[in-house]
């Protein structure tokens, strides 16, 4: 057979059908219809060539016809789908943004009445002018503890929500490790000593440690999370030991441990579930099965991990990692404000913006108690804007979530009239909302107090503040 090419003239009725052939198909090929092929020729043969070529550009007239179906259906489809998403997520943005409003307002109605319990519970058990009898004191005790509880399960709850949605401010910066731990621990101390625990400090001596980049607040709250779990299920005579230690160049790991209960391997998968308590609801000891969940989040929002070990009736170690960083300036340097010594009972006028009357009463007992202050009180910011004027207090203590005019603008107000903006204002409230801090601070608040306020620190300062003020304390 001979295979050489061989140069062919077409004839011209011929080669006017393969033209056109190639015109359709291309038309085909860029996904457009093609359309028919008509020679101008009698000749049978050619005939039946356009017959048989107009066949094959009827079937891909179809195929084109019905992949531009399946394009259109695709469009229609993919259009109804982003819709949808689109819709979604307004939805949850919407939600998202209500359920904020939702746990802020929750979390300030919550507070609201802890505030009362919890410090009308304290001032009765301080109080020294009526002593409660032995009974009556473990009975108050009972109601403080509780209601102590009860705050830090909605400030846990409330952190949660922040997180979920976004919302949680950290301030990520140079931290000293030593003072992290130390910190830490002094605040589990009392609970290491009631328990009769023992505390080590595993962390070897010889080496200096790097600083950690974490929001320090933030950090000492996981810690201290995991100090109280390794105290809360260690048993008696038991051991506490923190370790401390650089690794893998860029982190540093503090591990808390215990010579504890341990956690049973079958239930360890469970333990970063919200609420899940593992079975030791049964056991009495206190605790609401969020505060693992809570720590890792915050972790991971620092940009560091919990891990853990477990061996039941052995002990746990839990370990936290956090990038390292350049050792900041020792905190040595920085002077700590001590409890302020009251050796006399300050005097002065105070005035407390608050229209919910438990707290107007517990602010005039918690001052009565340590001061002999003049209380004047205000209902609303308007009225106490009113009385700061006629009065001229050497204090203005401001409720921030008021009916009417809001503490914040009612701060605003007093800081920007000649004859009052020297008088400091302290914003009491409720709303633990990461920015109302700074909203507060920014309207020219002196200090920043949350409710259920702490006594003595709050006293400390109402102190300080009347000593520079008169610049005694008769
Ligand atoms: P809570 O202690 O309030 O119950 P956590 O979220 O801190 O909540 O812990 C969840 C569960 O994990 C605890 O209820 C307990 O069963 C278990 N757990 C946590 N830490 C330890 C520990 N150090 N030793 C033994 N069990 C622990």
């Amino acid at each position: 057979m001979d295979n050489a090419a061989k140069s062919v003239t077409l004839e011209p009725g011929l080669r006017d059908a393969i033209v056109a052939l190639i015109g359709q198909l291309r038309l085909a090929r860029d996904g457009n219809m093609p359309g028919q092929v008509r020679f101008n020729d009698e000749d049978p043969e050619l005939k039946a060539l356009a017959g048989l070529i107009n066949d094959i550009l009827g079937n891909v007239r179809s195929e084109v016809d019905h992949l531009q179906d399946v394009n259109r259906d695709l469009d229609a489809l993919v259009r109804q789908r982003t819709a949808e998403l689109e819709h979604a997520k307004t939805l949850a943005e919407i939600g998202s943004t209500q359920k904020s409003k939702f746990l802020a307002q929750m979390s300030h109605e919550l507070r609201t009445p802890l505030n009362s319990i919890i410090g009308f519970a304290q001032l009765l058990l301080d109080s020294k002018k009526e002593h409660l009898s032995e009974r009556q004191s473990k009975q108050v005790n009972h109601i403080l503890h509780g209601g102590r509880h009860l705050l830090g399960l909605i400030n846990d709850v409330l952190d949660l929500s922040m997180i979920e949605t976004g919302k949680l401010d950290l301030n990520l910066e140079a931290v000293e490790t030593e003072s992290l731990i130390s910190e830490s621990i002094e605040m589990v101390r009392p609970l290491i000593d009631r328990d009769g625990l023992t505390f080590e400090n595993r962390t070897d001596p010889d080496i200096e440690l790097p600083g950690i980049k974490c929001d320090f607040l933030r950090a000492k709250q996981c810690l201290i999370n995991l100090l109280n779990n390794a105290c809360k299920y260690n048993t008696p005579g038991g051991t506490v030991w923190v370790e401390t230690k650089a690794f893998k160049d860029d982190w540093v790991r503090i591990t808390v441990g215990d010579t504890g209960i341990g956690i049973p391997e079958a239930r360890q998968h469970e333990l970063f579930r919200p609420f899940s308590r593992l079975g030791r609801e049964e056991t009495g000891i206190e605790g609401s099965g969020v505060g693992l969940l809570l720590t890792r989040l915050l972790l991971h929002a620092m940009g560091g991990m919990l891990d853990f070990d477990s061996d039941e009736g052995k002990g746990s170690m839990f370990w936290i990692d956090l990038p390292r960083t350049e050792r900041p300036v020792s905190s040595e340097t920085v002077l700590e404000m001590g409890p302020v010594e009251i050796e006399k009972r300050p005097q002065g006028v105070v005035l407390y913006i608050e229209d919910i009357a438990s707290n107007v009463q517990l602010m005039r007992d918690m001052l009565g108690e340590y001061t002999d202050v003049q209380v004047l009180t205000a209902a609303s910011a308007e009225e106490g804007i009113a009385l700061a004027l006629e009065q001229l207090p050497d204090l203005i203590i401001m409720d921030i979530n008021l009916g009417g005019m809001n503490g914040i603008d009612a701060t605003r107000y007093i800081k920007s009239v000649p004859s009052i903006s020297n008088i400091p204002v302290f914003a009491l409230t409720g709303d633990v909302q990461e920015n109302t801090r700074a909203r507060c601070e920014e309207a020219g608040v002196a200090a920043f107090f949350e409710k259920p306020i702490k006594v003595n620190a709050f006293i400390d300062a109402v102190c300080v503040v009347l000593d520079q003020r008169l610049g005694r304390f008769l």
